[in-house]
């Protein structure tokens, strides 16, 4: 593939966008950069009411603006969208990256979902559930709460790239920038495979909840933060897992794979294995996150999620590395799916080419060499022994001489002839 190397001039030179939704995606995504344009201070700038924060760089062949949002809700995430369109209006595609809820018993070619897993949208429907924590669910969901279909550009691209060859393709390269992470991963942030022993699936109708025998302090958890040792959630109402099984013996390696599927997102996040299962076959989707609808509605997107839960409230104390490696398994998809993304506006890159080249010509004012006829033509000659005695000056000749030397500096006032000595010793 062609790599565009050259440094952007502007907003206009970006093609492609990357929403991040946690700082642990955010932070893997930065990891992947080929370039960041952005290394000595804010290089683009934003239009005017555009109160996002940006920072730009290179995947591939493309210049990439990457935006965090700043909260997981769908109009906070509208938001963001609406004004990374106004200050960079050539956008063609955007990735949402980010962890999600995966629903179990999906099925692919390589087995069961399981944690640690890439969902990459086909298509996106939104969901309400109004009180998840109450006992009575309604999914609200019409027609007219259902988002559009993706544009021709992005259905075309993601029905080539769940084809089989395309997918193992991907899973390698993904493979490839995940170890990039881990290696490049700095200040105590760890991406490892937190192991499959650790990938724990209960029964659906087995709650995450206090499961003493008798009161104690974690009866009523609002927060829902306490982890399943210290409610005492039971790991003999754990489900089987094929997955596991098929491979004779717990996975301690990284043997994530990709789905391609439709992905439901709400506001709210999933605490019941019931409600998620009966979200899932109501709607057809096999993974739940939050946010990403209200950018759908403003830019062709590609939501690419790691798996990091399963949408049933409970969490076991490897919780936090589930989410690391599940942002930074989604980020790597997502580099992974921009090196593959065509890239046609090859004219706009030669355009943009021809314009840097037209400018870096103007910086050098005159040719010494059109110089030196000029006056010899006009003036009748020049007087070359007056600029001679540079030619046995120490610093020009060490200069000249030495084959490390690339800069020699002279340095005088105006109109003392700096020109005059480059023009007449050329
Ligand atoms: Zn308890
Ligand atoms: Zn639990």
């Amino acid at each position: 593939m062609a790599t565009f190397r050259q440094a952007p001039i502007s907003r206009s030179d970006f093609e492609i966008g990357i929403l991040c939704s946690t700082n642990l995606d955010y932070t893997a995504i930065c990891l992947l950069l080929d370039d960041c344009w952005d290394a000595e201070g804010n290089t683009f700038g934003r239009v005017e009411g555009d109160f996002n924060f940006y920072v730009t760089g290179r995947i591939g062949s493309f210049n990439v603006v990457i935006l965090m949002l700043s909260d997981r809700g769908k109009a906070s995430a509208a938001a963001a969208a609406s004004s990374l369109r106004s200050s960079y209006h050539k956008l063609r595609l955007i990735f949402i990256t980010g962890i999600c809820d995966g629903v179990p018993g999906t099925k692919g070619e390589d087995g069961e979902l399981a944690l640690g897993d890439v969902i990459i949208s086909k298509s996106i429907v939104q969901y309400d559930l109004g009180r998840l924590y109450s006992d009575k669910l309604a999914i609200k969901t019409a027609v007219e709460d259902s988002l559009g279909r993706p544009s021709r550009d992005v259905r075309n691209f993601i029905a080539a790239m769940s084809t089989r060859p395309h997918r193992k393709a991907l899973e390698k390269r993904a493979a490839a920038h995940l170890a990039q992470i881990q290696k490049e991963a700095a200040n105590g942030v760890i991406y490892e495979y937190p192991g499959s022993a650790n990938d724990v699936l209960f029964e659906p109708t087995y709650h995450h909840k206090c499961h003493h025998s008798t009161e104690c302090a974690c009866t009523d958890d609002p927060s829902r933060e306490l982890s399943c040792e210290e409610t005492g959630c039971d790991h003999n109402c754990q489900l089987p897992r094929q997955r596991f099984e098929d491979t004779k013996r717990l996975q301690v390696n990284q043997g994530w794979v990709l789905f391609f599927g439709k992905i439901g997102s709400g506001d709210t996040i999933s605490m019941s294995g019931i409600y998620r299962d009966q979200i899932a076959r109501e709607l057809d989707i096999i993974a739940l996150e939050t946010g990403s609808a209200g950018a759908w509605d403003e830019l062709p997107c590609v939501i690419v999620k790691g798996v990091s839960g399963y949408g049933d409230g409970h969490k076991n104390n490897t919780w936090n590395n589930w989410q690391n490696f599940a942002a930074a398994t989604a980020a790597s998809t997502t580099r992974a799916l921009i090196e593959r993304y065509p890239s046609t506006d090859k004219t706009h890159i030669m355009r943009n080419r021809q314009v840097y080249d037209a400018c870096l010509k103007d910086l050098f004012i005159t040719d010494p060499e059109a110089d030196k006829l000029r006056i010899e033509s006009t003036k009748g000659g020049l007087f070359e022994k007056a600029y001679n005695w540079i030619l046995t000056n120490e610093s020009y000749l060490q200069w000249r001489d030495n084959a490390e030397s690339r800069l020699l500096w002279i340095k005088g006032d105006p109109g003392k002839g700096k020109t005059m000595i480059r023009i007449v010793n050329d």
